[in-house]
């Protein structure tokens, strides 16, 4: 259960977010999972709800981002899919000097917590309140 420690990492960050912005819950967290990580999406959702069960995350979405592979000839320049398991060489020029560009992603695009950024500080609204309670 590879996805298991990585969901508790997910949601370890996710927790520090909420917390830095004093939010009781979490909406949502998104994440890009690129092809060639190695994860498993279905396995990872399931594991980020074990994990964020009886926690601040409970009931929190995780929302996966495919990152389809990309692979770059340095030949001839040409980017190509190295689909799975990766092909690494050139399908235009049949080089090897092949490299990956993406697909090997596997880290949080945002947290989102309710109420949009969760920042209850410096609002127009609540400094307009406060200048009437003032007056
Ligand atoms: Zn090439």
């Amino acid at each position: 259960m590879h996805e298991l420690s990585i969901a508790a990492a997910v949601a370890e960050s996710a927790r520090d977010a909420a917390r830095r912005h004093g939010a009781a819950s979490v909406e949502s967290v998104r994440v890009r999972v690129g092809e060639l990580s190695g994860v498993v999406p279905d396995a990872l959702r399931f594991s980020f709800e074990v994990v964020t069960e009886d926690t601040v995350l409970a009931g929190a979405a995780l929302v996966v981002e495919d990152v389809p592979a990309r692979a770059r000839c340095g030949d001839c320049a040409g980017q190509f899919a190295p689909g799975t398991p990766p092909r690494l060489w050139c399908p235009r020029c049949r080089g090897a000097a092949v490299e990956l560009v993406a697909g090997r992603e596997l880290e949080i695009v945002d947290v989102t917590l309710p109420g949009g950024d969760g920042c209850a500080g410096n609002h127009p609204a609540r400094r307009d309140a406060q200048q009437r309670e003032s007056a």
